[in-house]
């Protein structure tokens, strides 16, 4: 079994390149399918999404367009804490089909709040493709068009997905060794 250490942590490797690979094709051709002909706008969140998106937009045959967008943390009035906003998105969604590409649903705070972000700008309809999905973390009610892999409750890394900065670049999924 492949190991890798990252900062203090030991990782041991959890899903190859292959199979990865194989999970995104599988679900860029159903969006071939569901997509035609709607003209989407693909809204790519980043840092974590970005080598999903690379292999996902290889596969994909259909007229579309895509944008990058970052989510944002700034600090709130007085004390409410945290506040998550979408930065980036240039793009006019208004009555548009807009695809969200993320790395990961955990417990889907993050993708809820992309949505409701996005829904105060007319589009059209909205899909929602995560390459990674957590279904014992979720804690919010959401729907999911397009899942690649559903993987048990533990923290991962490589394929884009970080420990503190480091491991991105890793071509194969690694699992936190407990
Ligand atoms: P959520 O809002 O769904 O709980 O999670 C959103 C974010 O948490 C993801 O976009 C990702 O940045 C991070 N996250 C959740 N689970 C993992 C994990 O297992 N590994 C890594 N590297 N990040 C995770
Ligand atoms: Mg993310």
């Amino acid at each position: 079994m492949k190991e890798i250490k990252i900062k203090d942590k030991e990782f041991e490797v959890f899903i190859q390149e292959e199979k990865i690979r194989e999970a995104i094709k599988v679900i860029a051709q159903r969006m071939n399918k569901d997509l035609e002909g709607k003209d989407p706008l693909f809204i790519a969140v980043l840092n974590g999404a970005f080598m999903f998106v690379g292999e996902l937009m290889k596969h994909l045959t259909i007229p579309c367009e895509i944008s990058f967008v970052r989510m944002a943390s700034y600090q709130g009035i007085k004390s409410t804490g945290k506040i998550k906003e979408i930065y980036g998105l240039e793009e006019d969604i208004e009555g548009r089909t807009i695809v969200i590409l993320e790395d990961i649903v955990d417990t889907g705070h993050t993708m809820s709040l992309i949505l409701d972000q996005l829904a105060c700008d007319s589009p059209g309809e909205i899909k929602v493709a995560t390459l990674l999905f957590k279904p014992d973390a979720l804690k919010t009610e959401l729907k999911l068009d397009y899942v690649a892999l559903e993987i048990p409750n533990d923290f991962i890394v490589g394929y884009g997905l970080d420990y503190d900065g480091y491991g991105r670049n890793l071509a194969d999924i690694y699992k936190i060794k407990s």
